[in-house]
């Protein structure tokens, strides 16, 4: 989707949906297969906002499409209450409430479970719709008589009763819809729905309270339901039953997963086929039962042969025609830190970072650290100190316990036992997400990225924690308007030799800069202890050259923990190591101490050294 010209694709929606009434019946549309393409199309962009964006696959919208239909319906038809939007309305918020309850507890688990649970839901809403609640919602007969749309302007009431008129209030609000799902996706918020989606673990390690966010985007598509639930029964003049069945459920995902989830209209391309082909099946063909059959095996091949949905296929097809290829990657020459701009060195002292300046003594103490897992002790009654300024190297054996120690140090896990300082503040119980908030993080020693996500957007995700905090709903707020994310982001990639490459998707750099955009996520968050955890992990020896020129420049002004196996590098970086062996601390100094040391030669030095030869 462009974003060149502002506002493209609200102007293009606009202009298909002036379109569609003298489009789509000569193709053999009806007016009411059009009418409920609108509210599937709507219900979709919800769902396309929590599984598309958020990577949430739920099974419940049916609960909360029937929720927000039959609250709509019952004020219409069983009290006073006459105003159609104004019912609409009270529907949604009806629909988001419950989606705030279900959700506090759907989202207590992830993948299947999450799913599973979302499944259940749907039942129970059913079961109520049609037992305890059947005094209000009608039970199997559901609610006859909803009137037809009408809105209320004070001194007239515009009536909406034929097609074109009913067919204009649907396109209205699936516009509305539309607009404001574009804004959200387009925000700081639906951008860590994004990160969410790509790697929930590591969004959460760079500072944002991933559940939070969930929790909104869930409430938010529960209000989509909601809506096209009131829409529902405008349209057909009666609020039906089925609204709350699974199969509604069902055919929202399905009809996400035939347009292409992702994408916001999707779900709109996918109802169309959807609807289309089963009034196709059903009433031209009349195949009876069978029509399920034939578009259960029409969605089966569909789904196969385009993964990415119709909208895919659609953009696959534009990038043919009109030659639109993906940017190669830079020759290995232009990868180099010495073909970067010279803004690299110049940016080092630009970074945004938790001052720590003129503090001295110690920005981290661990005491008595342990961690046991089961029968396994990974570490066991660590001491360690690092002072403010300093670059401290941490070396020992696979298994000596070393990532395990960083990741109670981030507050990644909690320690077995013992106490965990930091910049004077006990941290030992913090959580990762606050701790990345007071500057504590770490670089992985296995890539943490969102793969989907450009060189750009992973550098943002990380900046926005610090920017932001942990949680913000900025909805409908604009990326561009955060203050300082632009300058965090270039200076950030300048660092780390990147800035070539911001608009790339992750997934087509090379090792060695996915390895330095790894190391990038974490200086983006503007760290004043930074933890690297095997950075030059994997790297080929021009690849390590450059790694160590790199982090000789990050270091300047910054507080560093690097764990390696590389010796001669790490020797190279840092002013003390610590040699851990079997969850221990075996010895502490200078490189030149520690390369001497008798003790660290047998247990450690000599081995490695054999294996790297
Ligand atoms: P490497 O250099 O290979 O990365 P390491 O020094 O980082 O090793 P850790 O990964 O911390 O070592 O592992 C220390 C010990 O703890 C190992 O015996 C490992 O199997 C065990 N361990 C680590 N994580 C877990 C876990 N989640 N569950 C069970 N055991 C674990």
């Amino acid at each position: 989707m462009s974003r060149k010209i502002p506002f493209l694709a609200e102007l293009l929606t606009l202009l298909a949906l002036i379109a569609v009434p003298f489009v789509l019946p000569p193709l053999g549309f009806t007016p009411a297969t059009i009418n409920r393409i609108m509210i599937f199309g709507l219900v979709g962009i919800g769902f396309d906002l929590l599984f598309g964006y958020t990577g949430l696959l739920s099974f419940g919208q049916s609960a909360f499409f029937g929720t927000g239909g039959m609250f709509a319906a019952y004020l219409l038809t069983q009290t006073p209450f006459t105003n159609a939007v104004g019912a609409l309305l009270i529907g949604t918020i009806a629909a988001g409430i419950a989606g705030y309850l279900v959700g506090l507890v759907a989202l207590r688990r992830t993948g299947i479970y999450f799913a599973m649970i979302t499944v259940a839901i749907a039942e129970v809403f059913f079961f109520m719709e049609f037992n305890p609640l059947a005094e209000y919602t009608g039970g199997e007969n559901g609610l006859p008589g909803v009137p037809s749309p009408s809105l209320g302007l004070g001194f007239t009431t515009i009536q909406f009763s034929s097609n074109l008129e009913l067919y204009s209030f649907f396109a209205f609000w699936y516009f509305v819809g539309l607009v404001i799902a574009l804004r959200i996706v387009r925000s700081p918020f639906g951008l860590v729905m994004r990160a969410i989606r790509e790697n929930p673990l590591r969004a959460q390690a760079l500072g944002h309270k991933i559940h939070s966010y969930k929790l909104v985007v869930f409430v938010v598509a529960a209000m989509y339901a909601g809506f096209g639930g009131g829409l529902l029964g405008l349209m057909q003049g009666f609020m039906p039953p089925d609204a709350f069945m699974f199969a509604t459920s069902g055919e929202i995902v399905m009809q996400t997963a035939i347009g292409g989830a992702g994408t916001l209209f999707g779900p709109l391309l996918g109802a169309a086929t959807w609807l289309l082909l089963s009034d196709f099946f059903q009433t031209t063909l009349n195949l009876g039962a069978t029509w399920k059959l034939i578009l259960g095996i029409v969605f089966v091949l569909l789904v196969c042969f385009l993964r990415r949905g119709l909208v895919g296929a659609v953009v696959d097809l534009y990038r043919l025609a009109f030659g639109h290829k993906k940017a190669p990657a830079p020759s290995s020459a232009a990868r180099t830190p010495a073909a970067q701009p010279a803004a690299g060195t110049a940016s080092v002292s630009a970074l945004r970072h938790k001052s720590t300046h003129n503090k001295t003594g110690a920005i981290l103490q661990a005491t008595g650290l342990t961690k046991h897992y089961g029968g396994i002790a990974a570490n066991s009654d660590i001491n360690f100190s690092v002072n403010y300024g300093e670059i401290r190297g941490i070396i020992g054996p696979n298994g000596a316990g070393k990532s395990t120690f960083f990741k109670m140090l981030t507050c990644e896990v909690p320690p077995t036992s013992g106490k965990i300082v930091f910049d004077g503040r006990d941290i030992t119980h913090l959580g990762v997400i606050d701790a990345c908030q007071i500057g504590l993080t770490k670089s992985y020693q296995i890539n943490q990225l969102f793969e989907r996500l450009t060189v750009r957007q992973n550098l943002m995700v990380a900046a926005l924690g610090e920017l932001r905090g942990k949680f913000k709903l900025d909805l409908l707020k604009t990326l561009g308007r955060v203050r300082g994310l632009t300058a965090q982001v270039e200076n950030t990639a300048a660092l780390v030799h990147l800035t070539h490459r911001l608009d790339a998707q992750v997934s087509e750099l090379a090792y060695g800069e996915k390895r330095r955009l790894e190391v990038g996520l974490a200086l983006a968050t503007s760290p004043s202890l930074l933890l690297l955890d095997e950075p030059l992990a994997g790297m080929s020896a021009e690849e390590r050259v450059e790694t160590v020129a790199l982090l000789k420049s990050i270091a300047q002004g910054r507080t560093l923990v690097i764990i390696d196996h590389d010796m001669d590098s790490l020797f190279e970086l840092v002013e003390r190591v610590t040699v851990l062996q079997e969850g221990r601390i075996l010895v502490e100094g200078t490189p030149d101490e520690i390369k001497n040391n008798a003790q660290v030669q047998e247990a450690y030095l000599g081995g490695v050294q054999g294996e790297t030869q």
